[in-house]
């Protein structure tokens, strides 16, 4: 079966959040069950930088809004992706510098809706095989609304492969006006409430869930959460109108990558069945170094906890900013922030972080490595986040023997258990798990994780049982593959049928 993956980010070429985590694990699951799946991405600057000498495989003649234009499609192979890659390559779109989706200083790329209705259009083509490259696309498997477009696009070929759409984050999803709209010269019949017209506005994400034949979310609880107002950010009622269609599936996590007892950004490695205590000790020492902080906060030997993520108001960061001093005031920890967002939230952060020079260190950036360190060197990692589609930090947490302390909501509630006194004495204990996104809650949900952690027996059960946790992509893949062939999941669709942890 050949699948092509539509993303607009793949580790490690180019990220921004989990979806760049998802696009390098999951073909590389499917490959190993045989499947033969390849990826297809934006031909970035700052991805050819990182490629040895694609190779051009053709041209494709794309309608875009300066009128009919000639794309180049690349391919190319990389060590980190199973099978050869396949670019768009459409230089005044995308050979620039920046994010996928955002200027150098921080704006969205104003040209996005253009930049991915020009990609989608192309993906579409390439699945059809007008490259005459002898490779045609069984089924199609687009990611949020960069590729919205594919479903639609490939629903105007004679033989459509069949179209998956996965929603990582319904919150983004890119609308805008008639007049892009025309612009774009999409077919007019698309402009219609049945289809992409969203409250007077066009809105790709929707033309992904209305064009694609299932719909897949990243959890199973978050798979009901977006079929409600509350989460579905407007898109509850298209959702409940396509919910027979509609699957969570558990992420997966890259276990390779993220392996206390193999991870090279490690100081000390350790696992299940080693001593763990003086590993992480040693992590937690050359964490704090690398984060600044002065001998006496590095000798301190209280727990400290950790955070990692965008700093945006999802992420629950301004609870956490709310709920730090009243820890601080309650408990002698120390706290370890990496994340980069919205400048108000970095401000925040960066002024309690100078309220409390030897108690929260903070590093505003992305640093890869700096992160994995912080799995490995924290105690407990705190995950706030307001909704979490999936989320990859806590599960990296349990791996790395790092109990999370999470709100229930989405992946949150999907893989974390809770260590009430029937989870701990039964053993199936990983974390913290807390009901409202409230100080109150968090605060307590702290103090009872710090409890435990004064009891080292009862703390070493809780992290090995999280360090045990099946989190690989395997069971996640088989998941896809069962709708990839299930010519009639449509109609046996359901909203929590993935594999609940
Ligand atoms: P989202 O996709 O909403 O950002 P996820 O938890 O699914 O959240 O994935 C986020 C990924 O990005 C994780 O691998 C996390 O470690 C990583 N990440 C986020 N912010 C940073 C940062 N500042 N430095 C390093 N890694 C980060």
């Amino acid at each position: 079966m050949k699948i092509l993956f539509a993303t607009s980010e793949a580790y490690p070429l180019i990220k921004t959040g989990g979806l760049g985590d998802v696009a390098e694990s999951l073909p590389r699951a499917l490959s190993a069950h045989g499947l033969d799946a390849r990826i297809v991405l934006p031909a970035y600057r700052r991805v050819l930088e990182q490629l040895t000498e694609p190779r051009i495989l053709g041209w494709l003649d794309i309608a875009t809004a300066a009128g009919p234009q000639v794309v180049r499609v690349l391919e190319a192979s990389h060590p980190a992706f199973s099978a050869s890659l396949f670019l768009i390559d459409a230089p005044a779109l995308f050979d620039r510098d920046g994010g996928p989706y955002q200027h150098p200083d921080g704006y969205d790329w104003p040209d996005n809706a253009e930049r991915f209705t020009v990609f989608s259009r192309a993906v579409a083509q390439l699945a059809d095989d007008r490259l005459g490259i002898g490779w045609r696309a069984d089924l199609v498997h687009a990611n949020d609304w960069q590729t919205g477009l594919v479903p639609a696009y490939l629903s105007q070929l004679e033989r459509p492969p069949r179209s998956v759409f996965t929603i990582h984050n319904i919150a983004y999803d890119c609308q805008f006006d008639m007049a892009t709209f025309s612009h774009l010269q999409m077919p007019h019949s698309w402009w219609s409430m049945h289809l992409g017209e969203f409250y007077g506005r066009f809105s790709m994400l929707k033309a992904g869930l209305v064009f694609s034949d299932v719909v897949t979310t990243v959890s199973p609880t978050y798979a009901e959460e977006i079929c409600t107002p509350a989460y579905g950010y407007g898109y509850a009622a298209v959702l409940q109108t396509n919910c027979d269609k509609l699957h969570g599936i558990l992420n997966g996590i890259d276990a390779e990558t993220w392996n206390p007892r193999t991870d090279p950004l490690l100081v000390a490695h350790y696992q299940r069945k080693s001593p763990i205590r003086p590993a992480k000790k040693k992590n937690r020492k050359a964490l704090l170094q690398t984060m600044g902080a002065g001998k006496t906060a590095i000798d301190a030997s209280v727990p400290l906890l950790g955070f990692i993520g965008r700093l945006v108001d999802q992420k629950g960061v301004d609870l956490l900013a709310d709920t730090i001093p009243v820890v601080f005031e309650n408990h002698d920890v120390q706290f370890v922030i990496i994340g980069t967002g919205h400048t108000h939230l970095e401000q925040r952060l960066s002024l309690l972080a100078q309220h409390y020079p030897d108690r929260l260190f903070l590093h505003l950036g992305y640093d890869e490595p700096l992160a994995h360190l912080l799995e490995a060197g924290s105690d407990m990692f705190v995950m706030p986040s307001r909704y979490e589609p999936c989320g990859l930090n806590q599960m990296y947490s349990m791996h790395y023997g790092t109990p999370p302390i999470v709100h229930t909501t989405g992946g949150l509630a999907d893989t974390v258990v809770d260590a009430s006194a029937e989870n701990l004495r039964n053993g199936s204990a990983t974390g913290f798990v807390f009901e409202y996104p409230e100080v109150q809650d968090l605060s307590t949900a702290i103090s009872r994780a710090l409890a435990l952690h004064a009891d080292p027996k009862a703390w070493m059960a809780l992290m090995k049982t999280g360090m045990k946790q099946d989190f690989s992509w395997e069971r996640s893949a088989s998941e896809y593959i069962r709708l990839y062939r299930a010519p009639d999941s449509a109609a046996d669709g359901n909203a929590a049928d993935g594999n609940n942890a």
